[in-house]
């Protein structure tokens, strides 16, 4: 239903998914312009060995700060930045800025940490995604073989003959491939097997599960042993306690990003982790 106010505005009623629409509409709007106006900012979460606890990487982690709708999940606005297309400029953006910035922890850490990158399937599926990839590793001289991108298990609804040739022109680059959130979308188990995957995360509703129910407990159990079977690595996503970390342990999981041993980190709390890394030797 529509009603006419006195200014000849169209008034529609509030409903729920009025409302909603139009906030989508909000952050699409402000999403438009979050780059220009220094809204965006990144943030690193670490990855250690699981046995260890070595440093291993970092996982990049989008944060947008809006001038006018505050914080913003990146579960809220990477979808809309995905069904608006913004998302091709959001990952530019994202990794230039994260390359930029651990080209220069290389040169001074002697560890090098791996970099990972959560690629949307939207900007994978672009044309120019791989020579970007390419443009952006020569301008910043980030070594490619510590770059990671993570891709979702969505990649496999796409053209399988585009999607593999891309994987394989990165992999011909020296990068690592990470298949992301594994176990929550629709890749079946044979998608170990098809795609070149370096690196398996387990995604965070098997690792919350694992300890109280016995089907998760089994099926993570399993999808490890898989993949190591297969040559993969496995990350385990989202670890909170040391009862999860201990079962991970038990069964050989290779590494773990959680809560337990790291948060996200910003500035100044990279800076001291990495500062605790051993140096590099000058020259
Ligand atoms: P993801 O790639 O699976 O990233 C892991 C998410 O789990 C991150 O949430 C991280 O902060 C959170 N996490 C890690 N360990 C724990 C834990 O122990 N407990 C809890 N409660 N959470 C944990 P975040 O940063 O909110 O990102 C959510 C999702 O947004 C990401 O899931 C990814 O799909 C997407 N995203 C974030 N940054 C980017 C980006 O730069 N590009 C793209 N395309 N997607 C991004
Ligand atoms: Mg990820
Ligand atoms: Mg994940
Ligand atoms: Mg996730």
């Amino acid at each position: 239903k529509v009603k006419e106010s006195g200014k000849n505005e169209v008034l529609f009623f509030n409903t729920e998914m009025q409302q909603s629409l139009m906030e989508r509409i909000r952050i699409e709007n402000c999403l438009r312009e979050a780059i220009e106006n220094n809204e965006l900012s990144l943030v690193f979460q670490p990855q250690y060995d699981a046995h260890s606890h070595g440093l291993r990487g970092f996982e990049t982690l989008l944060r947008w700060n809006s001038a006018e709708l505050g914080a913003v999940s990146p579960a809220k606005f990477i979808p809309i930045a995905e069904e608006t297309g913004i998302i091709v400029n959001l990952g530019e953006w994202v990794l230039q800025k994260a390359m930029e910035r651990f080209r220069d922890v290389h040169r001074t850490c002697a560890v090098k940490p791996i970099l990972s990158v959560n690629i949307s399937v939207v900007q994978f599926m672009e044309p120019s995604f791989v020579p970007m990839i390419q443009r952006i590793l020569e301008q910043t001289g980030f070594d490619a073989r510590y770059l990671e991108v993570e891709v979702t298990e969505s990649v496999c609804i796409c053209s399988m003959e585009q999607v593999l040739t891309a994987l394989h022109q990165l992999k011909a680059m020296g990068i690592r491939i990470a298949l992301d959130d594994f176990g929550t979308g629709y890749a079946s188990l044979s998608y170990l097997q098809k795609l070149p995957i370096d690196t398996l995360k387990i995604d965070k509703v098997f690792i919350d599960s694992i300890i109280q129910e016995r089907e998760s407990h089994l099926m993570v159990g399993s999808i490890i042993s898989l993949a190591h079977h297969l040559g993969i690595d496995v990350v385990a996503e989202g670890v909170e306690t040391n009862k999860q970390l201990d079962y991970l342990q038990s069964r050989g999981c290779n590494y773990i990003q959680g809560f337990l041993w790291g948060k996200p980190l910003a500035g100044s709390q990279l800076e001291e982790l990495l500062s605790k890394q051993p140096e590099r030797v000058a020259g």
